[in-house]
């Protein structure tokens, strides 16, 4: 298979060699092709003095190229599949493919599983891929093929939900079934039943990535009143109450994601429990003080122009969040924004912190869970950074 091959200015391979996943387009000295390179097209990249260094995708933008190989292949069937059963093994290493507690987890993370822009995620016998790159979308059939093959009778329907991530980039895409169709929408998560909206919920439908949080905030909750803001389908609300939380509100400006807490709250048979469709900052304004607050906000900075902004944003809603907990409680606060790492993060949370005047104590540090891992050579993977504090 001939590929078009991508040279790199002199001295620019050395990322590469350090198997970081990114060609960024100032990089490329030129593209050697035969006919003509579209977006999604698989390359091969060379340096300067003709080494060949990686296969990945191309794309006319910023990163012109994702990396999917460091070694020279040929890219067919067994090559994806190879990748993905790589991704299975660590899944099940981790715990996640039999577990009779938790049949939710995210079974293909992009970067860190050497499938960049690739997302897989597993909910009880439905697998939702998300390509957030032209170049993946393209293999999208071969992807549910495999499933089949890896999962058998465990995989009974393979959602292709890209439209979302793909729709500046790829008009022609529709959000569809690849195999099977829609289900039962019930996933078991620590126990505790969800109803997950992959058709038209957020992202794939569920934010996987709290799972550990959630299951952390049960060890406080008990006999607690509780404030979740930014609730989406209620997921800390439902762990909340199951542990024994006296009082749960929850808030959230979409409602349809009020729909979905209170239709979970119901699922698993729980009550003392109250939704509101608000903006959390208003809500914040007039509420009353809570032992327990959790700010899980979506990301504020998506790119480097709003960091400052950004800054600001979760500033302020730490200095809300801070004023409504009572005397000796705790708050859980997040950020998913990946230009906003953890020094910096705690930096914002510190001045939040000043500002309010109060004595507080970090009791745990937080991140993304394990079916989320980093590629070391990739730290861009990482976004998801919380803290506990306890604030006397
Ligand atoms: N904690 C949730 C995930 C939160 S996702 C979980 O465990 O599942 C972020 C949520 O914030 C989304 O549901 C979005 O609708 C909501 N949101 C965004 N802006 C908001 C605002 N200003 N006030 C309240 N909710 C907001």
């Amino acid at each position: 298979m001939n590929y078009s091959k991508v040279v790199l200015h002199s001295k620019k391979e050395s990322s590469v060699l350090r198997k970081h996943p990114w060609i960024f387009s100032g990089a490329i000295k030129k593209i050697e092709v035969d006919n003509e390179i579209n977006d999604g097209d698989i390359v091969e990249v060379y340096s300067d003095k003709g080494q060949y260094l990686a296969t990945g995708h191309f794309y006319s933008g910023s990163i012109a190229v994702r990396i999917f190989s460091f070694t020279q292949s040929v890219i067919h069937y067994d090559f994806w599949k190879q990748k993905i059963q790589k991704a299975y093994e660590l899944r099940k290493l981790l715990g996640l493919t039999h577990s009779s507690a938790t049949n939710v987890y995210r079974l293909v993370y992009a970067e860190a599983d050497e499938l960049p822009g690739l997302i897989i995620d597993f909910y009880n016998g439905t697998a939702v891929i998300q390509c957030h790159a032209v170049g993946m979308h393209r293999h999208i059939a071969e992807f549910a093929e495999i499933l089949k093959e890896i999962y058998g009778e465990r995989i009974t329907a393979v959602f292709d939900k890209s439209v979302e991530t793909l729709h500046s980039k790829q008009s022609n895409i529709t959000n569809a079934y690849l195999f099977g169709n829609k289900s039962e929408n019930y996933v078991t998560e620590n126990n505790l039943k969800f109803y997950v909206d992959w058709e038209n919920g957020q992202k794939t439908g569920f934010f996987i990535d709290q799972r550990d949080h959630r299951n952390l905030l049960r060890q406080y909750a008990c006999e607690k009143k509780i404030l979740n803001t930014f609730c989406y389908s209620g997921g800390f609300s439902v762990y909340a109450l199951s542990a024994g939380a006296s009082e749960v509100h929850s808030v959230d400006s979409s409602a349809t994601a009020i729909e979905l807490t209170n239709r979970n709250i119901e699922l698993n048979g729980l009550s003392n429990h109250t939704s509101h469709t608000e903006d959390t900052l208003r809500f914040l304004k007039n509420s009353g003080e809570y032992d327990i607050v959790v700010l899980d906000p979506p990301a504020f900075a998506k790119s480097i122009k709003s960091k400052h902004n950004a800054i600001q944003g979760y500033k302020r809603l730490n200095i809300a969040g801070i004023e409504k907990v009572k005397s000796n409680g705790f708050l859980f606060t997040f950020s998913c924004s990946q230009i906003i790492d953890m020094p910096l993060f705690k930096g914002i949370v510190t001045s939040a912190a000043i500002e309010s005047g109060r004595n507080i104590k970090i009791i745990h540090h937080l991140h993304q869970p394990k079916d989320h891992p980093t590629s070391i050579f990739h730290p861009e993977g990482f976004y998801l950074k919380g803290l506990v504090l306890y604030i006397e």
